[in-house]
């Protein structure tokens, strides 16, 4: 857990993860997205979609 937090934040404020901006429109229609978390994880999403080790709770990315 603490290894993926680390890898989300890291990459969202220094190097950007390739998969970022898909990740990104599939959680933006994503009827669990909350205001600024996911409600399957509870992760915030903006660090989330640039976890590299990271997946979608509910296998959608
Ligand atoms: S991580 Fe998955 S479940 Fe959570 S908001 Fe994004 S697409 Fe939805």
């Amino acid at each position: 857990m603490i290894k993926e937090i680390i890898n989300g934040w890291f990459r969202m404020l220094f190097n950007p993860y390739e998969k970022s901006k898909e990740r990104k429109a599939i959680c933006g229609k994503c009827e669990s997205r909350g205001v600024v978390s996911c409600k399957e994880c509870g992760c915030v999403i903006v660090a989330k979609i640039n976890c590299s080790i990271c997946e979608c709770p509910l296998g959608k990315w």
